[in-house]
């Protein structure tokens, strides 16, 4: 795994390439998907360049809670709650992770399968 690089989610954070934002705070920043899988597909990052939640450690403990409140929060916001959604983080190879800076995948607005492909 890549560690600690810049990324395209860096120069989306600078603003250096454009996105579409939909929330953001002092610690992380939530845009749309380039490629959306489903209806809605936002992606919720740190702004904190961790590679991946295999990298994070405890002192990010609060910066991880923070990612997951958000994320619910930008869900109810989209009116996913009602019918339900998946957050959803790429690790590595075999989870298929391409950007390595951490992210979560808020997906809604069509049924998923389970397990996943
Ligand atoms: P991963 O496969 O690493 O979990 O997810 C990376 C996600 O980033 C993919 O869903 C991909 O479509 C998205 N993505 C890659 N480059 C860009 C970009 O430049 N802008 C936006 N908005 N999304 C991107």
């Amino acid at each position: 795994m890549t560690h600690g690089g810049d990324t395209i989610f860096g120069k989306i954070i600078r603003r250096e390439i454009p996105a579409q934002i939909v929330y953001e705070t002092e610690n992380v920043l939530a845009f749309r998907d380039i490629s959306p899988v489903a209806p809605t597909h936002i992606l919720l990052i740190p702004k904190k360049p961790i590679s991946a939640l295999s990298e994070a450690s405890a002192a990010d403990k609060e910066l991880l809670g923070e990612l997951m409140l958000e994320a619910a929060e930008i869900a109810r916001r989209e009116g996913l709650d009602k019918d339900g959604y998946r957050v959803v983080t790429n690790i590595g190879a075999n989870a298929g992770q391409t950007v390595f800076h951490l992210h979560l995948h808020i997906i809604g607005g069509r049924p998923f399968q389970w397990p996943p492909g």
